[in-house]
């Protein structure tokens, strides 16, 4: 990537934590592949129509954080028609299981002063009694990179003077991913319709009848589904906090070598 100089480069990789500037979570994990997005790019025939559509499932992304962050906190929100299934499904499971957000912990920035990097995490919670990073995703599913992307942020938030300068009412000791979704379901046989930057993708289509199918769609449904990314009933076991958090460290060390020339001349390793 070229960058047009040492501010350029520091706009597009990353923030200023209290005066210091570190690269983003999110910029790091860019270095792992992603599988999916070659099928994707395929699919979509040019560059252009996938960066329309990367685009516009970005914002939609953006507007369900925004709409269940603040729903979370006790706001009263307009709800757009379009993310509204998905808005409602995440009402009702944080009402129904017991889900308590930290107000003072949404959409904040965090950062380690160890291994030198920052972030935003979605949302401090308490689930089930225990306390820890809740990342909300918009997606099919829940991928390997979301434990690494939320052992980064636990990495920073269990640093003695980070979590002493947040001011954490207690030690962050679990990962969830609440993966929020929605779709519609066909009346005459078992596909789904799924509608994302404006591109609509039909799965479970490969049956002989779904073949021949003329499709009945219902109305948009939202899914919800809390994963738990460390074991649910065993405390003070960081095996899965831990092996996530060795690669991302990686990730973060080959992100590094790979930036050395810019990291060194806006001196982030002095
Ligand atoms: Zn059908």
């Amino acid at each position: 990537m070229q960058y047009e100089g040492p501010d350029d480069f520091k706009e597009q990789n990353g923030y200023e934590v209290n005066g210091t500037w570190y690269p983003r979570v999110t910029r790091i994990l860019d270095v792992i592949p992603k599988p999916a997005l070659k099928y994707f790019f395929r699919e979509m025939g040019s560059q252009e129509a996938a960066d329309k559509v990367t685009k516009k499932s970005a914002e939609e992304g953006t507007l369900v954080h925004e709409m269940c962050q603040s729903l979370a906190v006790g706001e009263n929100v307009h709800v757009p028609e379009s993310v509204a299934p998905s808005v409602f499904a995440f009402y009702d499971f944080y009402k129904k299981n017991n889900i308590h957000f930290h107000p003072e912990f949404i959409e904040k920035t965090i950062w380690s002063v160890e291994h030198k990097y920052a972030g935003t995490i979605d949302a401090l919670a308490e689930i089930d009694g225990k306390f820890g990073v809740l990342d909300i995703k918009t997606s099919t599913g829940v991928f390997d990179t979301y434990g690494y992307q939320t052992a980064a942020y636990m990495q920073a938030l269990v640093e003695e003077s980070v979590h002493k300068a947040l001011a954490l009412p207690r030690q962050v000791e679990k990962r969830w991913i609440l993966r929020i979704d929605q779709h519609r379901l066909c009346r005459l046989c078992s596909a789904r319709l799924r509608e994302k930057g404006g591109r609509k993708k039909i799965r479970n289509a490969y049956s002989q009848k779904a073949k021949v199918c003329d499709h009945s769609w219902t109305e948009p449904m939202g899914e919800v589904q809390l994963h738990w990314l460390d074991s649910k009933n065993v405390d003070n076991n960081y095996y899965e906090y831990l092996r996530d958090a060795n690669q991302f460290n990686d990730a973060k060390a080959k992100w590094t070598h790979q930036n050395r020339y810019w990291l060194e001349q806006i001196g982030y390793f002095s």
